[in-house]
């Protein structure tokens, strides 16, 4: 009955979306609060779920999720250095991608169950400008596709990319899904400001999404269920199994200095039970 209700309110906040929403974008000085590495989450979604239904897993799927693409290193803002990965690490990151085997797939390849055990997804969150000056080209010289997350009310900003540098993403064979418009706790707010939200942010993109610094509920769960989002990633760490909830999908946070084999191996030793959440790496 409740899905019956929320499908019909989608669909007409869905058409009032298509009839106001003529453009204009918010303009609000609304910053990005970025996710930090104590993830909290509404009420009841405060474990993580892999942990427990990934024992009798047979695949394990690390989806890493990347922020700044940059060399950064401002002592003044610990925060946006702790996001940032610069282009050498990433392209040495890359070389090691390659050298464990892995091959790059999307979302949607994942919510088809089109992966295997050497199957990885590349994420990159809120749409820097970085991600066009200094992913895309890497992600083009190694032929690896990667999902990318947009603010939609950031597009253009200073700093972010504009509309012409997503749709040359788009036409390089990336996944580029919805990031909310402001990127607002998502778990905050009404039923209708949500999917209004989650709806105008995933127009003209592909149906996959990443919720504004990991915070989701379960009404944000049934939301984006409703609109048609096949998969959808947290911050919570894991790695993502065919037991996976698609639209509660872990990922594993990398920054300048995180050893990848390392975590990667650390995770899936977590999915299968063999080692300690506390046992993961510190960074
Ligand atoms: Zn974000």
């Amino acid at each position: 009955m409740l899905r019956i209700i929320l499908w019909g309110l989608a669909l007409i906040l869905l058409t009032l979306n298509i009839l106001i929403f003529s453009g204009v974008m918010p303009l609000d000085n609304i910053q990005v609060v970025e996710e930090k590495t104590n993830t909290k989450l509404a009420e009841p979604y405060n474990q993580t779920p892999e942990a427990t239904e990934s024992k009798n897993a047979q695949f394990f799927v690390p989806i890493l999720m990347y922020h700044y693409i940059k060399d950064y290193n401002n002592p003044s803002d610990p925060l946006g250095v702790q996001l940032s990965v610069s282009p050498a690490t990433l392209e040495k990151q890359f070389e090691l991608i390659k050298i464990l085997g892995y091959q790059p797939i999307t979302l949607q390849d994942f919510a088809a169950k089109k992966y295997t055990n050497n199957s990885i997804i590349l994420t990159f969150d809120d749409g820097y400008i970085d991600h066009y000056t200094n992913a895309l080209p890497l992600l083009q010289k190694y032929n690896y596709r990667a999902s990318f997350f947009i603010v939609s009310s950031f597009v253009g900003r200073s700093g972010y990319m504009n509309a012409n540098q997503i749709q040359e993403l788009v036409d390089a064979g990336m996944e580029v899904g919805g990031h909310s418009i402001s990127h607002k706790n998502l778990a905050s707010l009404s039923f209708e400001d949500a999917i209004y939200d989650i709806s105008t942010s995933i127009r003209n993109r592909e149906l996959v999404f990443a919720y504004p610094s990991g915070k989701y509920s379960e009404q944000t769960l049934d939301i984006v269920s409703s609109l048609g989002i096949v998969a959808s990633v947290t911050t919570n760490l894991g790695v993502a199994t065919e037991k996976s909830n698609l639209q509660e999908l872990p990922r594993i946070r990398v920054k300048e200095y995180t050893d990848l084999t390392k975590r990667i191996n650390e995770e899936i030793a977590i999915a299968k039970s063999t080692l300690k959440p506390s046992q993961r790496s510190k960074d």
